[in-house]
């Protein structure tokens, strides 16, 4: 998480995608204009504001700037990026403003690619939209990719029109938080999006032709609603066909409105391995057609398998095989994969699969305690189990 005060002369927001590490990170709006989704506490207490384009516009003329002079100083052509030990360098200096650590970051990694910040920047009007591509654009006229993320309640608000001048512009890859497909869920974790603006919205941004990254939350419907999370949200990938579907495991943040439904009995969240079959049958429930190729990606640490990557409908057989060695495993073995994951103590199943049998007795052990603690859930024992051991 990166985290910056406003008053900064380049100003950052809070997060970004795991696959915009290589980003340079442009803040077009603060905050969340929604930030009611019962699961996410980013944006919490903080208000939603709109940038103005000229300070956006200031900021990339900065960018601009600090990329001339740290090529310079470090003797390096117009359209070279800056070597590991120079932006080092950059990195460790005192001296060092913020715009000069993230744009040595951002030169070192290629300066190819930009992100436009926070959680919903095609909310401002597009005319604005453009006016920021389009300096970016001058500015940087190397960049091959600049992505945001949408809501699909915005997309739905845009007509082909205007997204067709944003990608005009430049704007390329649009990241949707789909999280489900079931209205029930939508609902139950006050989304404010439902499945038609979901599939309305991907399509069209599909149709317009950007790269479209579609995150989807396995475990979001509980115990109550996981058969209708798992069919609603397949079906929605089915018709949206995105290019990337993303894995987000729910994950319950202490102090989330979620927590405390969940503190309160009213959503009961699945067990781990429950969350990797809704995943397994997720991915056998989605109807890809034979031109579709959606890149499955599980890019995040909240996902408890991180190998769960290849394309549909050509890898289906293989993103099956990889949730199947974990679910077949004997349950106590299993469970102390889960502890052992989730205290950062191994790193994946493989890993766990070849460990010295009085470290994985160790974890099992972990597991049972946890899953006492739990009164017979490991994920109600991790929930605050793990937190209170600080392992
Ligand atoms: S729209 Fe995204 S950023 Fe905003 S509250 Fe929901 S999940 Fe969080």
């Amino acid at each position: 998480m990166i985290d910056q005060p406003y008053a900064s002369a380049y100003e950052l927001g809070p997060i970004r995608p795991p696959s915009e590490s290589t980003s340079l990170l442009v803040r077009v709006t603060r905050n969340c204009p929604w930030n009611t989704c019962a699961f996410c506490s980013v944006y919490k207490g903080r208000r939603f504001e709109k940038r103005s384009v000229s300070d956006i516009k200031a900021e990339i003329d900065l960018i601009a700037r600090t990329a001339a002079a740290l090529r310079e100083r470090f003797s390096v052509g117009p359209e070279e990026g800056l070597d590991s030990s120079c932006a080092l360098e950059i990195l460790r200096s005192l001296a060092a403003s913020t715009a000069e650590k993230h744009t040595a970051m951002w030169l070192q990694r290629g300066a190819k690619h930009v992100f436009l910040q926070d959680a919903d920047s095609l909310v401002i009007p597009p005319r604005k939209i453009v006016e920021i591509l389009e300096h970016l654009r001058r500015r940087f006229p190397q960049v091959s990719r600049v992505t945001s993320y949408a809501r699909s309640r915005t997309l739905v608000a845009r007509s082909e029109k205007q997204l067709r001048e944003m990608k005009d512009a430049g704007l390329t890859r649009i990241h949707i938080g789909l999280e489900s497909g079931s209205d029930r869920v939508l609902k139950m974790v006050s989304k404010g999006c439902r499945f038609d603006h979901h599939v309305e919205g991907g399509r069209r941004a599909v149709e317009v032709g950007f790269e479209v990254c579609c995150y989807v939350m396995p475990g979001l419907g509980g115990r109550a609603l996981s058969r209708e999370h798992v069919e609603k949200t397949a079906e929605a990938i089915s018709k949206i066909a995105p290019g990337h579907l993303r894995l987000r495991t729910l994950w319950i943040d202490p102090g989330s409105p979620l927590r405390r439904m969940a503190d309160d009995g009213l959503f009961e969240p699945l067990e781990e391995h429950e969350v990797v079959q809704e995943i397994r049958d997720m991915l056998l429930s989605i109807k890809s057609g034979a031109s579709v190729n959606t890149r499955v990606v599980s890019d995040h640490d909240r996902n408890l398998l991180l190998d769960v990557e290849g394309a549909l409908p050509g890898d289906l057989g293989e993103l099956v095989a990889v949730c199947d060695r974990f679910l077949t495993l004997d349950p106590d073995e299993r469970d102390g994969f889960v502890a052992g994951r989730r205290a950062g103590l191994v790193s994946g199943l493989g890993r766990y699969l070849t460990l010295d049998p009085v470290e994985k007795d160790r974890l099992v052990e972990l597991a049972k305690e946890l899953k006492a603690a739990g009164g017979g859930s490991l994920v109600k024992g991790m929930m605050d189990g793990l937190r209170r051991r600080s392992i």
